[in-house]
């Protein structure tokens, strides 16, 4: 008989499965708040659900929270956490603006979509590992539960209010379990989380952005550009050589179009790349474009060779931009003394292994 995993089924899928062993359609609502809402993390927390029914449910349903292998927490109240899968693969995933003054009731939460990744990124630990696997439904919700769980023991009313879709895997390469997720995370008797709150972040799957626009216009989207010049963008990013920025360019504006939505350009400065004319061909790229720049200081990993920039560097990079119109943030770095860049945390934990 066909075995589902509990954490990743529909309250609808949920309903079918009680109806086909003879359970009670309430039955149905009831898993479903225990599982989606509640973040429970064994059959036997879920009280006004009798042993008997539990048994017939477990024929049907399997069940597997993830193992939390490691916590680490920084001064500004990043949480990072390493995650074993039921097949023994690691996962990373980072609670960010947890208790900080000003932004109390923000908890965003960095979601892993795949083990490993195929792009290959000349700068992200996830790819110098190569690609493992796609994630399940159940596995990518999984880490907004257990991470609810886990920060509910110490406090009783925590509750996460954002996804990014930015840790490891390249989301748009795990497409129809991401787009289930968010459906789940959005689920009024689960997490209960606005579309608008969730954002997927991808390093340019053409395709797969225009079809994001039309299956689901409400989630934000960040593109990882990092630099206006293909011959640079093709050493960084192999995807571009599928994917030059003419074509993803192109597809921006196309998504715009459906969805009205501004989308958040993610650049990586190194201290290379930090430079003027990166900046003006920046600017030029994004001409036109309905679009927000987000500057990130490069999260120095391991074998990659890349350095942080300098910051007055960095500000006089985002004047640039400013100065030809274009909105732009600088993203002050979370969690860099927990290593919190993308994949870095399953690197040093399996180095310590070898
Ligand atoms: N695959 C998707 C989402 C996961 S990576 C993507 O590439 O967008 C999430 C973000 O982290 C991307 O913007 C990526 O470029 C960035 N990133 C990866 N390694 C980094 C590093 N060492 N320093 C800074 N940003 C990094
Ligand atoms: Fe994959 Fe994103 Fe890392 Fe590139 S930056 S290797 S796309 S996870």
């Amino acid at each position: 008989m066909d075995i589902r995993e509990l954490r990743g089924c529909s309250e609808d899928e949920l309903i079918e499965i009680c109806k086909e062993i003879s359970l009670k359609r309430f039955r149905a609502s009831q898993l479903f708040q225990w599982v989606q809402q509640k973040a429970v993390r064994t059959w036997e927390e879920m009280k006004n659900i009798g042993g008997r029914d539990r048994q017939t449910l477990c024929s049907r349903l399997s069940f597997y929270p993830l193992e939390k292998v490691r916590e680490q927490r920084s001064k500004d109240g990043t949480r990072k956490y390493l995650f074993r899968l039921n097949d023994g693969e690691t996962i990373e995933c980072v609670l960010m603006d947890y208790a900080r003054t000003g932004s109390r009731d923000r908890h965003t939460v960095c979601v892993s979509t795949q083990v490993g990744c195929a792009v290959g990124c000349a700068f992200c630990a996830t790819g110098l590992e190569g690609f493992r696997r796609n994630l399940s439904v159940a596995e990518i919700v999984g880490q907004v539960l257990d991470i609810t769980y886990y920060v509910r023991r110490e406090d009783p009313d925590f509750l996460v209010t954002n996804i990014v879709f930015m840790g490891m895997g390249e989301p748009l390469l795990n497409y129809d379990q991401v787009l289930q997720a968010i459906l789940l995370l959005n689920h009024r008797q689960g997490q209960n989380i606005g579309m608008r709150r969730m954002t997927i972040s991808t390093c340019g799957v053409v395709p797969r952005i225009i079809q994001l626009a039309k299956d689901n216009p409400q989630v934000g989207l960040a593109v990882s550009l990092h630099t206006a010049r293909d011959e640079v963008r093709n050493d960084l990013i192999p995807m571009n050589r599928r994917y030059p920025l003419g074509r993803l360019m192109a597809a921006c504006r196309e998504y715009t179009q459906i969805t009205h939505r501004r989308i958040t350009f993610e650049v990586a400065l190194t201290a290379g790349n930090v430079k003027q004319e990166e900046a003006e061909a920046l600017a030029r790229l994004l001409k036109g474009q309905f679009g927000h720049v987000n500057l990130i200081p490069v999260n120095p990993v391991a074998g990659t060779g890349m350095e942080r920039p300098d910051p007055e560097l960095m500000r006089r990079f985002a004047r640039v931009l400013e100065d030809a119109g274009i909105s732009v943030s600088s993203r002050e770095e979370r969690g860099a003394e927990i290593d919190a860049a993308c994949g870095q945390l399953r690197q040093q934990w399996e180095g310590e292994l070898k």
